[in-house]
């Protein structure tokens, strides 16, 4: 008798238990990429081993490589092969759960459905590769950089559609929105609220446009309140500062038109 009522309060308790989850899970899906990122990826101690990061998800291995755009200066595109596709070799750790897997699988099989990007499991002889792990927070390095290249996806935060897309196209060589050469018309940066020792990351990169529009909806385009540090707007939107902005959850159809376009697709 008293197994039973035990086992009545557990499953009980397992029942209220999940539909708070359940609840707290409908709140988390209405969470832009910007913010997802912004909440994996703050306040993270980092240990001298791991890479700098800098915009809030870009690695870099030195501060001197800040301002430059790997892009152009290292020619850090993925090569494509004569049947006009690029394939990029990756290889998932075994820390994630198959539901994790399957998630990541899900972003890096996005990309063949709209460009000529097809992320393959790596083999044995490839040279380069993306390693995608769970290590702290979520960030990747700006284009190939060459051998094994770690993109982390941190099992706590880091395991949504849109975000496994923004840090891939990082890795295919694409800063953030807000960087762009052309930002100022679009975007008046607020220096004065941006937290101290944060301002770099509203540093202008020489970037390629290639004719597509600044994007809003772009998933590589932080919110309005990024690095803020009295909850006021760190950016504001030109001419109309009430434009809403940063609301990405995927890839916008620029951001798929750009890759196209740097690709040739
Ligand atoms: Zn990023």
């Amino acid at each position: 008798m008293a197994r039973t009522s035990v086992f009545r309060f557990s499953a009980l308790a397992l029942l209220l238990l999940s539909a708070f989850c359940w609840a707290d899970n409908e709140a988390e899906e209405q969470l832009s990429v910007s913010e997802r990122l912004s909440r994996a990826n703050s306040n993270l101690i980092r240990s001298v081993d791991e890479p700098i990061l800098i915009e809030g998800d870009i690695a870099i291995d030195s501060e001197a490589e800040r301002n430059a755009d790997p892009c152009t200066s290292r020619g850090c595109m993925w090569g494509k092969w004569s049947d006009g596709k690029v394939y990029i070799p990756y290889y998932i750790t075994n820390h994630f759960s198959s539901r994790e897997k399957a998630i990541i699988t899900r972003g890096l099989e996005s990309f063949s459905s709209f460009s000529c990007i097809r992320f393959r499991p790596s083999r044995s002889d490839d040279r380069d590769w993306l390693q995608i792990e769970s290590q702290n927070g979520c960030w990747s390095y700006v284009g190939r950089s060459g051998g094994k290249q770690v993109v982390s996806l941190a099992r706590s935060g880091c395991l949504y559609h849109g975000t496994v897309q923004h840090e891939l196209l990082h890795a295919l060589g694409f800063n953030h929105e807000q960087t762009r050469s052309d930002r100022d018309n679009h975007i008046q940066v607020l220096l004065h609220n941006v937290v101290s020792g944060m301002q770099h990351n509203f540093n202008k990169i020489a970037t390629l446009n290639q004719g597509t529009p600044y994007d809003y909806n772009s998933v590589m385009q932080y919110h309005k309140y990024a690095f803020s540090r009295n909850n006021q707007p760190t950016m504001l939107p030109i001419p109309n500062p009430n434009v809403s902005f940063g609301n990405a959850q995927e890839m916008s159809r620029n951001d798929k038109a750009r890759l196209n376009t740097l690709y040739k697709c």
